[in-house]
């Protein structure tokens, strides 16, 4: 079993708490990204797993045993960084083979792992090539074949895409992912970007300021945040943010947002019904606004907001609209029929069914 298990993790530098009693436990097998904002304790955290760095207090466990005094070597675990770190003088097959060799692994053992790795990332004609020799996408490749020839129990990675150009690193996105289907092994992967985290972990955790956040799969994530910080963090673009008071009129509620009002579904009714009067922040997608005139989600909720376009951003398949209502200012997604402007009016209709509400002073969730 390779499990992962932290258990109030401490770590400090001087006065820094770059680590706050963290708790995570990750299944044999799972693909586990721990992303966050920069200077938010995933890269330490990466490395207190891989020993690298040591815990000031707390317990970790990897397949079951607490490795907290094992040093890194012992540990089964390998680690691909950011930079790569491969030994510029040595050729590819002798970067992956390094690590064996200094195990004192049989020749054949090492031959045998290091042209399955090869296989496995597709670069069988580049063993006798010096790194210098290699495009990023391929060096980036050697450093994960160097990890994979190990069999370790657990893989880390430590933002391993960030060198990479956009199209590489939507290529090599998917790769990993594949590598990981293939090859079954717990992962754990670190960055900050969450269109990786969405679209490569099993799980996520999302930490700010050395705290863990949320633990979810992505869709849980995205359709139940639990605080402002993992809705706003979580989704391209990030959700629109409104400060409203939420009203009674007659048996409905509806949220006041001065230059507008939206109804509340009959659904979140009962658990709204404690906060009314209450000053709330209306959280909702920019995928979650339509355009009145062509959708069909006004008609099914009757609610709408007049709003003023600031900003076009035709994409081709879609558009984003920057729009202005009263004092606030919205990002709406919408496709291709709409016609519209700089300036002109557009009646924006809302799918409150998705709605997210948060207390204001503490930034959680209450639906
Ligand atoms: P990034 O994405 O920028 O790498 P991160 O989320 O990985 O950020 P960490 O590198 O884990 O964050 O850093 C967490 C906090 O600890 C930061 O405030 C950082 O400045 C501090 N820190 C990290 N390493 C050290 C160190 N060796 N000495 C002092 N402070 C450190």
């Amino acid at each position: 079993m390779a499990n992962v298990i932290l258990k109030e993790i401490v770590k400090k530098f001087g006065d820094v708490l770059a680590v706050n009693k963290v708790n995570l436990e990750i299944k044999d097998q799972e693909f586990v990204v721990l992303v966050g904002p920069s200077g938010c304790g995933k890269t330490t955290t990466l490395r207190m797993i891989a020993g690298l760095e040591e815990i000031d207090a707390g317990e970790i466990y990897i397949g079951d045993t607490l490795v907290n005094d094992v040093p890194p070597k012992d540990r089964d675990i390998a680690m691909v960084f950011q930079n790569y770190a491969l030994y510029p003088h040595m050729d590819v097959y002798n970067n992956m083979a390094f690590g064996l060799k200094l195990r004192k692994f049989p020749k054949s053992d090492i031959d045998q792992r290091v042209k399955e790795a090869a296989e496995i990332l597709g670069i069988q004609e580049l063993l006798q090539r010096k790194p210098k020799q290699l495009s990023g996408g391929q060096r980036q490749r050697v450093a994960v074949g160097r990890a994979i020839v190990r069999h370790p129990k657990v893989f880390l990675f430590d933002e391993p895409l960030s060198n990479l150009d956009a199209k590489l690193r939507v290529q090599m996105r998917a790769e990993l992912s594949k590598l990981h289907d293939r090859l079954k092994t717990t992962m754990i992967y670190v960055t900050h970007d969450q269109i990786e985290a969405m679209t490569m972990g099993d799980r996520i955790v999302v930490m700010r300021d050395g705290l863990v956040q949320q633990v979810g799969s992505p869709l849980e994530l995205y359709n139940k945040p639990i605080n402002k910080f993992v809705a706003g963090f979580i989704g391209t673009p990030s959700m629109n943010f409104i400060d409203v008071v939420l009203k009674k009129e007659g048996d409905g509620l509806y949220l006041d947002g001065q230059s507008f009002k939206l109804n509340i579904p009959n659904e979140f009714k009962e658990s709204l019904l404690p906060h009314l009067n209450q000053e709330l922040t209306l959280g909702i997608r920019p995928q979650d606004l339509f355009d009145s005139e062509v959708s069909k989600e006004s008609a099914s909720t009757g609610s709408t907001i007049n709003t003023t376009v600031d900003v076009v951003e035709p994409l081709g398949s879609e558009q984003i609209i920057y729009l202005t209502t009263g004092p606030h200012t919205l990002v709406a997604v919408l496709d291709m029929q709409t016609r519209t402007g700089v300036g002109d009016d557009l009646k924006i209709a809302v799918d409150t069914s998705k709605m997210h509400l948060f207390k204001s002073d503490t930034e959680i969730a209450i639906i």
